[in-house]
């Protein structure tokens, strides 16, 4: 084998005059052209994250023989949605993590590095390192970024006991650690005012630790409270009907309308103000925790909320909800956690719109306007218990899009199932390698073909 990386198209010219075989030459050639990138910091597609959205298209297009960078400074791959499961016990963490070398396809350049700065205006993206790296198209995949420090308190509350949360790899042992200490008391379960990624999960780990402490014995020394800054339990009626019944049930107390601004971890207190409260500033009410699950408040990265010129008033990236193409630039795309599409920010929402954006930047290759429309689909596997789930999924419009020929509002093994074993490998062994779009495919073999 020769160690084509080593060798310019120049030696590889050489080489031909030496009568080496011209599939040889070419074969150099095109080795050179994807990574022409390697000298001049400059290619096709630059993809910005390396989490589920930006790993999954990069896969697409290097397939697609494009020159693509992505620009990506962890060296670690996670799958989040594992981390309810992680704390509440269920799996190890290990299982949410690969190295990112091992998800980030081969045929493009992986530039360990984070960028700092957008500069769309020439094409440009600026990093940590001070490299300049241009691009004729880009996708922007930065995900979400948790903002604890908004919460007077925090992160130093996550020194003290008791106090964990399922959104950082940080801090996700921290709730398996403070369930395991709980001897009964106040457990209080959180989830802000800011939108949020799996607006689900900060529910899904109350009903884990509720099944945890029912088999440990706790559960009849302890009161169980979530305060929601919503107004609901879910945002689909059909699923917050259920979920409502649920709470009634199982006595869990559910507070709307409260954010969580402060936390005392001396006096083990936490504050929240009242979001229907009349009065400037809002009245608020104190409650001691023995256990608390904090949900931060979030928001688009820095290096995308600060650039005036990619974002919405909100801060999040301002793309086309039916395209997902840039409002104002046109080669630039965005997915996920980062844009300011109007549906729930999860990795299944992710799957779909991969789909889509493939399509439509290909298509604005060719010079075409784009045509693929995304309907917002995206889904939310709530944990309901050990061994329970429904499994919601829906679309902008917040009508079920079920894709099982039976009620996914009710509480399933097999749904659970799918959550915890099948699709974490959907998205390590298809959806990073560019090959799961979602599973409309299913829903239309499930209903032979009708909508
Ligand atoms: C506790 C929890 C439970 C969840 N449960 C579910 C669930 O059950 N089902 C579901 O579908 N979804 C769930 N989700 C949501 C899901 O994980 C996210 O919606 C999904 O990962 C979003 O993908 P993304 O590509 O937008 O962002 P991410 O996967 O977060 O990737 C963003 C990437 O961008 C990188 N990055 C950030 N800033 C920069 C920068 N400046 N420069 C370069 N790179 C940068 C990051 O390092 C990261 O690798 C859950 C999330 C959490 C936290």
């Amino acid at each position: 084998m020769f160690p084509l990386a080593n060798f310019s198209i120049e030696a590889a010219a050489n080489f031909r005059s030496l009568n080496v075989s011209s599939r040889f030459v070419r074969e150099c050639r095109q080795r050179f052209s994807t990574s022409r990138s390697l000298n001049a910091d400059s290619y096709d597609v630059v993809v910005v994250g390396g989490g589920a959205g930006g790993a999954s298209l990069s896969s697409v297009f290097a397939k697609k023989s494009k020159s693509v960078a992505v620009i990506e400074p962890n060296a670690e791959h996670y799958y989040q949605p594992l981390w309810t499961l992680v704390g509440a016990g269920i799996v190890n963490y290990n299982k949410s993590v690969r190295p990112m070398a091992a998800v980030l396809p081969k045929r493009a350049t992986w530039v360990k590095d984070k960028v700092v700065e957008f500069n769309p205006k020439n094409n440009t993206v600026t990093t940590e390192g001070g490299k300049q790296i241009k691009y004729e198209y880009l996708i922007v995949a930065v995900g979400i970024q948790m903002n604890y420090n908004q919460i007077k308190g925090f992160p130093e509350a996550f020194e003290t006991p008791g106090v964990g949360s399922n959104y950082s790899k940080l801090y996700v042992g921290k709730t398996t650690e403070a369930l395991r200490r709980f001897k009964g008391g106040n457990a209080i379960f959180t989830l802000p005012s800011t939108p949020i990624n799996c607006r689900g999960a900060p529910q899904k780990i109350m009903y884990l630790a509720d099944a945890y402490w029912t088999n440990t014995g706790v559960r009849s020394k302890s009161q169980l409270h979530f305060y929601t800054s919503q107004e609901t339990m879910f945002d689909v009626k059909k699923y917050a009907d259920v979920l409502t019944e649920i709470c009634t049930q199982r006595n869990l107390n559910v507070h709307f309308k409260r954010n969580m601004i402060e936390v005392k971890p001396d006096t083990q207190e936490a504050v929240f103000e009242i979001l229907d409260s009349p009065e400037t500033p809002k009245e608020t009410v104190t409650t001691h925790y023995d256990f608390l699950h904090v949900v931060p408040p979030m928001s688009a990265p820095d290096c995308v909320r600060h650039n005036k010129d990619l974002v919405d008033a909100a801060g999040w990236l301002d793309v086309d909800k039916d395209t997902l193409q840039h409002k104002k630039f046109a080669n630039i795309f965005g997915i996920g956690d980062c844009t300011n599409l109007p549906t729930s920010k999860t990795g299944s929402a992710v799957a779909c719109q991969i789909g889509i954006l493939q399509k439509n930047l290909m298509q604005v290759m060719a010079g075409v306007k784009p045509t693929s429309v995304y309907n917002g689909y995206t889904s939310c596997p709530i944990l309901t218990g050990h061994n329970k789930c429904v499994f919601a999924e829906f679309d902008y419009d917040k009508q079920p899009a079920e894709t099982f020929p039976f009620n996914q509002a009710k509480e399933r093994r097999t749904m659970y199932i799918m959550k915890k074993n099948v699709i974490p490998k959907i998205h390590f062994h298809l959806m990073l390698n560019g090959y799961w779009q979602g599973p409309a495919i299913f829903r239309k073999i499930f209903r032979l073909g009708m909508a």
